[in-house]
């Protein structure tokens, strides 16, 4: 029995592409063999991974004049990538500080550039996300880098900054394609796949032409952009089923009618989940409403005694992995993209029923 899994990633996943990879798992396009078992070199699996590419460039809209890349080591991994590809030894990055990513992002990058924390969300506890005209952007910065949705604090920026000429990097792990993106502001998106796109193993960067020549000597080459560009992501073996299943929901993500839809959705199913906490007495969120998460709906419990019998009792209705981080406690509901809207329902009536009997 499916359950609906509110975990924040790796997470849940659409049925349907669950069942494909399941239907051709071990005979796949006729070959006689899985996905798994055939050289990444082959045919097939080019023609499947270069598939995957133009879905996500479509789905993206990803203007020409930028690479897409399908890296490992996930999004930790691109916190010591950025640095060293974009900016050379003794030079500053600026970065906003507005979490618990953020501050991975900034603690990594420090062992690479001078980092300038060009905002600091501190003092709201990562309620907010900056003003727009509120960035400390310093002369001389090699990037400006931000995460644009912070998983576990539950705070999305609802704008682009605006970095000026400075290259714009952005961690969208926990929110790319959840809506269109204006990619032709950036200078580099990154995003581990497990939250929104598919198994974890995988992380994709898209990443400006132009600042495909700025690695500094000694970037491992599989984290060396313009390397692993010249070699169409494949200078080693890449992680083919993760890449195979994560153009299974590109796919999908099509049929679904592409991003302006996905968008829309996600919007009703935030809209009717921050509803429901604000309409109660017994649920808070923390959140300014106006950077609120549509993906990670971090929420307390006004009697907080009573977290232990929400949990146990959400999960015996079927929903499941509502715990918060481990950092913050509390619960925590991710609506990515796979999450139908009917899963939402189903936690909003849970809540209201458990509040009606224990609120
Ligand atoms: C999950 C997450 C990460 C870390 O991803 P890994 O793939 O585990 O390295 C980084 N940034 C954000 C915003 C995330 O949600």
């Amino acid at each position: 029995m499916r359950v609906f899994n509110f975990a924040a990633g790796p997470a849940t996943m659409p049925l349907e592409v669950l069942e494909q990879a399941r239907d051709e798992l071990i005979d796949w396009h006729g070959s006689g063999m899985s996905v798994m078992e055939i050289s990444h070199r082959s045919k097939a699996f080019l023609a499947a991974a270069g598939e995957a590419e133009i879905r996500l460039r479509e789905l993206l809209t990803v203007p020409r004049g930028y690479r897409v890349l399908f890296l490992q080591g996930g999004a930790t991994g691109q916190f010591a990538a950025v640095p060293m590809n974009l900016a050379p030894a003794q030079a500053s990055a600026d970065y906003l500080n507005t979490g618990a990513w953020s501050k991975r992002a900034i603690s990594e990058a420090q062992r690479f550039v001078k980092v300038n924390v060009a905002a600091d969300e501190a003092p709201s506890k990562y309620t907010t996300v900056p003003a727009p005209g509120a960035l400390r952007l310093s002369t001389g910065a090699a990037y400006v880098h931000y995460t644009a949705n912070e998983t576990i604090g539950g705070v999305e920026f609802p704008y682009v900054p605006d970095s000026a000429a400075v290259p714009l990097v952005a961690d969208m792990s926990s929110n790319i394609l959840s809506r269109p993106v204006p990619v032709e502001k950036f200078g580099v998106i990154y995003a581990g796949a497990q939250k929104n796109i598919g198994p974890a193993g995988l992380v994709l960067v898209i990443v400006r032409d132009d600042l495909l020549d700025r690695a500094r000597p000694g970037t491992p080459a599989v984290w060396n952009y313009e390397a692993m560009a010249a070699e169409d992501s494949m200078l080693n073996t890449p992680p083919t089923f993760a890449l195979y299943v994560a153009g299974l929901i590109f796919k999908w993500l099509q049929q679904q009618g592409g991003l302006p839809v996905v968008a829309a959705l996600n919007e009703a199913k935030a809209q009717l989940l921050y509803g429901a906490i604000d309409g109660s007495d017994l649920y808070r969120n923390p959140v300014a409403p106006a950077c609120r998460s549509r993906m990670n709906v971090p929420f307390t419990l006004v009697k907080s005694e009573l977290e232990h019998a929400f949990l146990a009792e959400a999960r015996a209705a079927g929903l499941v992995n509502l715990e918060g981080h481990r950092l913050v406690g509390g619960m925590r509901a991710s609506l990515y993209n796979a999450m139908p809207l009917a899963g939402v329902e189903a936690l909003v009536s849970f809540m209201r029923d458990f509040e009606r009997r224990h609120g």
